[in-house]
């Protein structure tokens, strides 16, 4: 970064440290931010630090929150017999976005992942099962990751639960919309077979 005056420097550099953003685009915003208004400028770095000191997990589901316990395991309108178990915070916006679903959430905070050396103490599972003694939970929904670790993380939950007697399903995952049969891989037409329903 010795072209640039160290202010500009360090700022490309930390930029250049987010995901998805490589050497060019990093330069490219630090152009565009220096070129912004100040007080445009400072709403932005204002707000990083907000979210950073803000935002902080919830301790029922592990959802991402400004106030625990978050907002949707206080809501009296969700369905609170119904669990759906992701793997990120980023899975409960996709789920919230289809605007279908009306239950609770639990946030694992990653998959089991032997090769990676990942097992069930390391997700947030003991706070799940903790749920399920202490509430009154009639289904869990696994959406976990249609990959190996996701299911591997649902085939483990789903042992764990089911003696309890409460129903624990899979969400179907099958060939995307817009997608071709002939490039679909196998676990993905797998699934797409076992998540067939009666027409
Ligand atoms: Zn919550």
């Amino acid at each position: 970064m010795k072209y640039y005056a160290k202010p500009l420097g360090n700022l490309i550099t930390e930029l250049s440290r987010l995901p998805g953003i490589g050497g060019k685009t990093a330069q490219r915003l630090a152009f565009h931010i220096l070129s912004m208004g100040e007080k445009e400028a400072r709403a932005l770095a204002d707000s990083i630090i907000d979210a950073k000191e803000n935002m902080k997990y919830c301790s029922m589901c592990g959802n991402l929150t400004d106030r625990d316990p978050c907002s949707i395991c206080t809501d009296p309108a969700r369905d609170h017999s119904l669990i759906c178990v992701v793997e990120t915070p980023k899975d409960v916006v996709a789920m919230e976005r289809i605007r279908e679903y009306q239950g609770l959430y639990h946030v694992l905070h990653g998959a089991i992942s032997p090769m990676e050396g990942i097992g069930p103490e390391d997700i947030n599972l003991k706070q799940l099962i903790i749920r399920l003694q202490q509430e009154d939970v009639k289904e869990v929904i696994l959406a976990t990751n249609p990959n190996i670790e996701g299911e591997a993380t649902a085939m483990y939950i789903a042992r764990l639960i089911k003696p309890s007697g409460i129903t624990v399903s899979r969400i179907a995952h099958g060939i995307p919309v817009g997608g071709d049969l002939e490039y679909a891989d196998e676990i993905t037409l797998l699934k797409a077979v076992e998540g067939r329903r009666e027409l």
